[in-house]
């Protein structure tokens, strides 16, 4: 599982350095973020955050390894492997906060539009919104990954800046070297937002504010609701 996060390692003065980092889900939950579990794959050096696809030249060492990984690698005999041992792996995960999945994966920012569906966010007094969701069958379907490789690889052709602004600007994608791996797929493998959407209670709010106290859920229907949720 991969991470990436910025930090301010400095007082008084705005510098942001950025690791990127591994864990490996094999490993039993309670020691799987223990800081020699982790897998330390790259520093970014700062002072800024890497722009966009910029962030492309700090992944394509680690995909390098990770298409060796995939086709397996042969690990240094040890005590117990007296012949070494083969292994394997993959990345099944990008687990970060919303706009470090983004840039890793080549979606484009998470005000414009949605990565795991249709929605695209609506522009009005200079801000976006989600708001709208009435037609729904027109964007609640979940977006294809073929499609997103074939637009990235796009993207990839476009000889200018110009260009590859105006192709995001149709499409909402950018290449990243984590497409080179052939089993990624840029939408189901990225984290949903948890912290926000359930431990900082946007879902709640969503469900609270809006669904009940403007009815559109009646009690009704609600119960039916925790019925069901009760069965998880
Ligand atoms: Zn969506």
């Amino acid at each position: 599982m991969l991470n990436l996060d910025w930090f301010q390692p400095y007082e008084g003065t705005i510098h942001s350095i950025s690791v990127i980092y591994a864990a490996i889900c094999n490993l039993p939950r309670d020691i799987r973020f223990k800081r020699e579990n982790l897998l330390t794959l790259g520093l970014l050096p700062g002072p800024n955050e890497v722009s966009l696809h910029k962030i492309n030249h700090y992944l394509a060492p680690i995909v390098d390894e990770l298409e060796f990984l995939w086709d397996r690698i042969t690990l240094n005999r040890t005590y117990e492997c007296q012949r070494g041992k083969y292994i394997r792996a993959t990345l099944i995960l990008v687990s970060c906060d919303v706009p470090a999945a983004r840039k890793i994966c080549g979606h484009v920012s998470a005000l414009v539009s949605c990565h795991r569906c249709e929605k695209k966010a609506n522009y009005e007094n200079r801000q976006h919104n989600f708001a709208g969701m009435d037609d729904l069958e027109e964007w609640f379907y979940t977006r294809s990954s073929t499609e997103h490789r074939q637009h990235a690889l796009n993207w990839r052709r476009c000889k200018s800046d110009a260009s590859r602004k105006r192709m995001v600007k149709q499409t909402g994608v950018r290449w990243s070297e984590l497409l080179r791996l052939q089993y990624f797929d840029p939408i189901r493998f990225i984290i949903i937002d948890l912290m926000h959407c359930l431990f900082l209670g946007i879902a709640r709010w969503i469900v609270k504010r809006i669904w009940i106290e403007e009815g559109i859920l009646a009690s009704k229907i609600l119960k039916k609701i925790q019925k069901k949720m009760d069965k998880f």
